[in-house]
């Protein structure tokens, strides 16, 4: 089967590898779409080769299943993969965070196991999660690590119609944030740097855009509140300006919450945490039974995610893609296969 890897300094590369055969508690999904997620990109764009297959947002259909999977699974079922496997049977895995496993974990494409920019995953058949018939395998695919993860970050923060949120970045997990806080029913403040992005963060509804290179985020945000602040705000970015703005973009008594992968950042606490009551929080991707209650919010709510989706690519142009997605100004980049 092809798989793509990377082989250092921004080159994809489709390799064959032998098919992978379901072993006992295994499931052998065949590979529908697989989104490409900010995180790829640190990877691509780094010197050293991945000998795994790339690709951490995978879904598909259930091509085969080893001895003791999961019984409720079936060949031909539609599924999303929870990427990770850690020990299974832990406190934190019981919780379905096996990404958080105290005894370690592999991340399936994010180079620790083969993930799925390839015709088949093998994985784990604990992994898997009914994907609905209402969502398109591509959603599922965005549904499975950054839509996820910015919908996540907002209920960590109880995100509801009584908020004006603020979020930082709108790239793919910062578009997903929009997206899912105007579905949760608050005022979206999105702020990015690419004024594409800012075109499309309000074509998906966000009600105030802002480019930090011409205007300071912080400044406009406490115009559009009255001089209060947003009341939560959301970093997707990992840039470190962001990281401290959207603290200082806070109302008192608000809330913000880190997804976005990034260096360190300078906080002044003293003003921006404990004299305004903040509330801080980090969130890493989800839980396993949260990717099926993203999956029902998504359907439930008529999110309109396919608008997110702005770039497909069959696997044989994977070079291509991640050559375009390095450089793409907006917009969600999906593997599609038939
Ligand atoms: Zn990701
Ligand atoms: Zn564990």
């Amino acid at each position: 089967m092809r798989g793509v890897t990377f082989s250092g300094n921004r080159q994809a590369e489709i390799q064959e590898f032998p098919n992978p055969q379901a072993g006992p508690g295994e499931a052998l999904v065949k590979v529908r779409a697989s989104g490409l997620c900010g995180t790829d990109l640190h990877r691509y764009r780094d010197p050293e080769p991945t000998d795994y297959i790339t690709g951490h947002e995978p879904c598909g259909v259930i091509e085969d299943l080893g001895d003791g999977a999961l019984p409720g699974l079936k060949a031909g079922d539609r599924v999303m993969v929870h990427h990770y496997a850690g020990c299974g049977i832990c406190e934190i895995c019981a919780m379905g965070y096996e990404q958080l496993c105290p005894h370690g974990h592999v991340t399936y494409g994010g180079g620790t196991g083969h993930g799925a920019n390839a015709d088949y995953i093998l994985v784990p058949s604990r992994t898997l999660v009914h994907l609905p018939d209402e969502l398109s395998f591509e959603e599922g695919a965005a549904i499975s690590c950054g839509t996820g993860t910015a919908w996540n970050g907002l209920k960590k923060m109880d995100v509801s119609g009584r908020d004006t949120v603020a979020v930082f970045g709108q790239g793919p997990v910062g578009l997903s944030g929009t997206l899912s806080a105007k579905a949760m029913g608050s005022r979206v403040i999105a702020v990015d740097v690419v004024p594409e992005r800012l075109a499309l963060a309000q074509e998906l509804g966000a009600d105030h855009v802002i480019n930090g290179l011409e205007t300071d985020p912080v400044t406009r945000i406490q115009e559009l509140t009255e001089g209060m602040g947003a009341s939560a705000s959301l970093e997707t970015s990992g840039n470190p300006t962001a990281r401290a703005q959207v603290l200082q973009c806070l109302r008192p008594f608000g809330r913000c919450c880190y997804v976005g992968v990034g260096g360190p950042a300078t906080i002044d606490f003293t003003r921006d945490v404990i004299f305004k009551v903040a509330t801080i929080y980090g969130s890493w991707t989800f839980s396993k039974s949260e990717l099926i209650e993203i999956a029902r919010f998504m359907i439930e709510a008529e999110v309109p995610l396919q608008k997110l989706i702005t770039h497909r690519y069959s696997l044989d142009q994977a070079v291509e893609a991640f050559r375009n997605f390095d450089t793409a100004t907006t917009g969600k980049c999906v593997f599609v296969m038939n």
